[in-house]
Order: C-alpha cells, then sequence, then structure tokens
C-alpha cells in the first residue's frame, strides 16, 4: 500500500518505521528540513530498549512534493491538522482514506472539512515514542490502537489497514463507536495534561500528592458531564482510569508538560480547551477547565 505520513516527528516516524519494516511503500513529509535531510542520508532510526535500529525510507520537506496515496496518515500537532489536511487532499488517491490518531477533539471533523467525510478514518494509540534529535526516535512504550470512519459509514478499506498494521506488528482493532474512543483518550488527556504541564510535576506525582489528585477529579468530572450533554456515556471510574494511566506513566513527563518546558505550542486548545469550547455550546459551566486552559494559554503565549 502507498503509505504517506504529514507529520513524520516522535509518532508519525515511529509507525512509519513499523510499515516500512512490514514492506509498505511509505513517504514522510514533515515541514523540519534537518530532521527530513537526516532521514534522507541515513534512514529513520528508532531506538527500542536502548538498541538502535534503522531503515531508509524516503522523506521531503517540500509540501509540494506529493505521492498519490491509497492512506494519508495525519500525525502533525493538532495545532496543524488544518494545514495537514489540505496536504494530505494534494496526495490522495481517488479512493484513498486520511487516518488521524492524534490526541484531542476536534481533528477528525477539521480533516472531515477539507476531504470527503466518508474518507476519514479517526482512532487512537497506545504507543507512545519521543523525538531525541533528526531523524531518531525514542519507542517509549506499546498499547492499542483503535479505528473507526468518524462519519460511522461502513468501508470494506478499514479491514485492510487493520490487517496491514498488524502485520506491522501495530496491535489494531476496528471499533463500531470510534467517537466514544476518541472521548475516552480525551478525558485521560484532560486529567494528565495540563495539571502536570503548569506544576512540572511527573505523572506518577498526580497519584503521590492528594490535593493534585483531588484537582484531576474536578475536571475529568467536568469533562464527563460535557461528554455526557454529547450523547457519550462514560464509565463512572473515569477519573480512576486516568489514575491508572498516570501510574502507569509515573516517570514520563506528559507531552504538554514537555512542549511547556521547551517553551514549544501545546495542544491545550484541542484538549482542555475542546471541553471548555463544547461546554459553553451547552451551557455548562466548566471553572477548572476553563482556569487550567487560561493558564496553559497564558503561559505559552508569554515565553520568553
Ligand atoms: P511531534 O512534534 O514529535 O511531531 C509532529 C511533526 O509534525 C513535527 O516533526 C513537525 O515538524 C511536523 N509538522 C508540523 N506542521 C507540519 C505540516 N504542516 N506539515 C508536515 N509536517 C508538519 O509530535 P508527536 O509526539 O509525534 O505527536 C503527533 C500527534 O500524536 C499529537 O496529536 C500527539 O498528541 C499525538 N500522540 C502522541 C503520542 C506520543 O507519545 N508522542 C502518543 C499518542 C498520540
Amino acid at each position: 500500500m502507498n503509505i504517506t505520513f504529514i507529520g513524520a516527528g516522535a509518532m508519525g516516524g515511529l509507525f512509519g518505521y513499523f510499515l516500512a519494516k512490514s514492506g509498505q511503500n511509505i513517504f514522510l513529509m514533515d515541514i523540519w528540513e534537518d530532521h527530513v535531510n537526516a532521514i534522507n542520508s541515513r534512514g529513520i532510526r528508532v531506538e527500542f530498549n536502548g538498541k538502535t535500529s534503522w531503515i531508509d525510507i524516503p522523506a521531503s520537506s517540500n509540501m509540494q512534493d506529493t505521492r498519490k496515496s491509497d492512506l494519508v496518515i495525519i500525525f502533525v500537532k493538532s495545532t496543524q491538522t488544518k494545514q495537514a489536511a489540505v496536504q494530505a487532499l494534494n496526495c490522495l488517491n481517488d479512493d484513498g482514506l486520511v487516518l488521524t490518531l492524534q490526541n484531542g477533539m476536534g481533528n477528525a471533523d477539521k480533516i472531515s472539512q477539507i476531504v470527503d467525510p466518508d474518507r476519514v478514518i479517526a482512532g487512537t494509540t497506545s504507543h507512545g515514542a519521543t523525538i531525541l534529535g533528526p531523524g531518531l526516535i525514542r519507542h517509549a512504550g506499546a498499547g492499542p490502537t483503535l479505528i473507526g470512519m468518524w462519519s460511522g459509514k461502513n468501508n470494506t478499506a478499514l479491514a485492510t489497514i487493520k490487517k496491514i498494521f498488524c502485520t506491522a506488528g501495530i496491535d489494531t482493532r476496528i471499533e463500531d463507536n470510534i467517537h466514544l474512543i476518541v472521548w475516552k483518550k480525551l478525558i485521560i488527556n484532560v486529567g494528565i495534561n495540563a495539571v502536570t504541564a503548569l506544576t512540572g510535576i511527573k505523572n506518577g506525582k498526580i497519584i503521590d500528592t492528594p490535593p493534585t489528585g483531588e484537582l484531576v477529579r474536578m475536571v475529568v468530572k467536568e469533562a464527563c458531564d460535557v461528554a455526557l450533554a454529547y450523547g457519550m456515556n462514560l464509565p463512572d471510574d473515569m477519573a480512576d482510569q486516568v489514575f491508572t494511566i498516570a501510574t502507569a506513566t509515573g516517570p514520563n513527563r506528559s507531552s504538554m508538560g514537555q512542549d511547556i518546558d521547551h517553551h514549544r505550542q501545546t495542544e491545550i486548545d484541542a484538549i482542555n480547551g475542546a471541553i471548555v469550547n463544547l461546554a459553553q455550546k451547552k451551557g455548562i459551566p466548566v471553572p477548572v477547565n476553563q482556569t487550567l486552559t487560561a493558564l496553559v494559554q497564558t503561559l505559552q503565549t508569554n515565553y520568553k
């Protein structure tokens, strides 16, 4: 299958590596020139438990340099989704599909405004990765990848994509209610990201510090109330699920925390900010999410 990645950072690079290793025809597009140059000269390198493996994959930072693709995978940060969707449109075969496994709410909707909505696949992945430098990625953890048609209309190509992913070692399942899955992942990020980003703590400290745990419970409760208003009946124990994930990823700094530490724009608008926007449309007060969103926005607009 011809597969183009738009955004070949930590996650795009990792998934590109897995799929290229299993024989798929991969093309990586990324605006970061040093990274693209490193990939083209030394291949994409991925560190697994301290051992580095690599594979040659063609890459380009010229967004006009498209290859017609059966599948375009968007793995930019949510702030860049719209631009990436425009680029995806230029790469798609007549019956090609676009997949987003990005975090946050709103990515699949933005893509669906640019690409035929019946060709948009959304989902989540529990794989984790970090960029170590140009051309070099560290695989930080594995877990299931869940995919489904965002419009809800079945597409037989979904089964083919699942098979290709599984063959590449990416444990993938098709979900009928992908909206619920994306909401669940959103709530996990809502609970962990802004709180850790603002306080400088690692994920595990959420549980060690009782007032922080209480704050997380409040932010998650608000988000679950908003989800319910949109017909998403999430389990009552979502806060406990957040704590379980914070424990499992205890030594890690959340992605939003890393973005704040490195003075980069965060995905706050697609995470806690999305809860605030969706809540406003239904007249639901979400003061804790609103406060966290405003604080992260203040930090990221005033980097020195
Ligand atoms: P990243 O910053 O490592 O990679 C994003 C890449 O997109 C960068 O290399 C950047 O140069 C590139 N880019 C930006 N704008 C572009 C454009 N217009 N066209 C082409 N390339 C562009 O980010 P990441 O960690 O790979 O995360 C990507 C998405 O996946 C985010 O939504 C994130 O929340 C989600 N996610 C990340 C992880 C993780 O462990 N890193 C896990 C699950 C989901």
